[in-house]
């Protein structure tokens, strides 16, 4: 039976870590180091994420800088605040929420962020700086899924990743995380061929498809380590109710894999911890102070 890779534990460490480093920043900066959170209309999956965002900064001993608009705001109004938040000196972070409403072209918007304060790492720049190896801002999710598979497994110079799903936010840049750690990558996707072959020789698994417990555990190689991105809401067996799963069969994989993150506990609690370190990153990077090497 596989062990539990518990993503909690690992983020509530990690946030401390950055609260101290917050409390080091503001003696030395004399400011708080700041984040930007922009939501353009009500979507409540959205609104519930800028929530907790901008509760978990201030947890941290950041400033959180919430702005809210209107649902119909045009693309120049948004743009307008993006430059703004980028000449603003107590803003070290800026991400904006997203989907954002139709009428807005998010890679537009994206582009029009500073990479230096593109906390979320989807700024192109950013995208190619990953890719090539260079320092720069990494998307939250797939680098807290590095992290935990570090943890886990120390060097992974040489192991066989496959990455199932291909998204700018997750799939992609994981591949090149995994990449850039020497592993034997393969990136499958909605048309890839054989995916329980595929899948079958990967000593690391990492699901981000959006489609509930698509990966079987008879598609596991034994031992293998499993990272379940995937949050699906679905019915429970209770009726009116529901219940989360991710993109891998929980009871079916933990029989056969080494070790596995559990939906919700494992990449969920990853996601908002990375979000705070990214911004701190930020922070001493725009202020000219050395983060301390090796602490988060
Ligand atoms: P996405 O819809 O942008 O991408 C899904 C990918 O899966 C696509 O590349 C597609 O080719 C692939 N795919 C779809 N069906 C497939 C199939 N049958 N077989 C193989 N591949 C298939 O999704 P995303 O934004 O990358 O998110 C993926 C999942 O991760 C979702 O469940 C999402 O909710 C979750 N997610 C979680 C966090 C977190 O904080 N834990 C963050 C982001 C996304």
């Amino acid at each position: 039976v596989a062990d539990l890779i518990d993503g909690k534990a690992f983020a509530a460490g990690l946030r401390g870590r950055i609260a101290t480093l917050a409390g080091e920043f503001e003696a030395r900066a004399g400011r708080k180091a700041g984040l930007a959170v922009v939501l353009v209309g009500m979507d409540p999956a959205s609104q519930v994420y800028v929530r907790s965002k901008g509760k978990a900064t201030v947890e941290a001993g950041m400033a959180s800088f919430e702005h809210k608009l209107e649902a119909d705001t045009s693309e120049a109004d948004l743009l307008a605040l993006i430059e703004t938040l980028n000449a603003d000196p107590a803003v070290d972070g800026i991400l904006v929420q997203l989907p954002l409403p139709a009428h807005l072209d998010e890679q537009k918007v994206i582009a029009t962020i500073s990479p230096d304060k593109d906390v979320d790492g989807f700024h192109v720049i950013n995208a190619g700086r990953l890719s090539v190896g260079q320092p720069g801002f990494v998307p939250c999710t797939p680098l807290g899924c590095l992290m935990l598979l570090k943890d886990r497994l120390g060097n992974l110079s040489g192991l066989d990743a496959v990455v199932i799903g291909r998204s700018n936010i997750v799939g992609k840049p994981m591949a090149q995380l995994l990449l850039a750690e020497s592993c034997t990558v393969t990136v499958a996707h909605s048309r890839t061929r054989n995916l329980p072959e595929v899948v079958r020789r990967a000593d690391i698994v990492v699901a981000a498809v959006g489609r509930p417990e698509l990966v079987k555990g008879d598609w596991i190689k034994p031992g293998a380590t499993v990272i379940d991105v995937g949050i699906n809401r679905v019915d429970a067996a209770e009726p009116g109710k529901t219940r989360l799963v991710g993109d891998v069969d929980f009871a079916g994989a933990k029989a056969v894999a080494g070790a596995i993150t559990p939906v919700p506990g494992g990449v969920g609690p990853m996601t908002i911890a990375v979000l705070l370190r990214n911004a701190l990153v930020a922070a001493y990077a725009n202020a000219g102070i050395d983060l301390p090497a090796g602490t988060i």
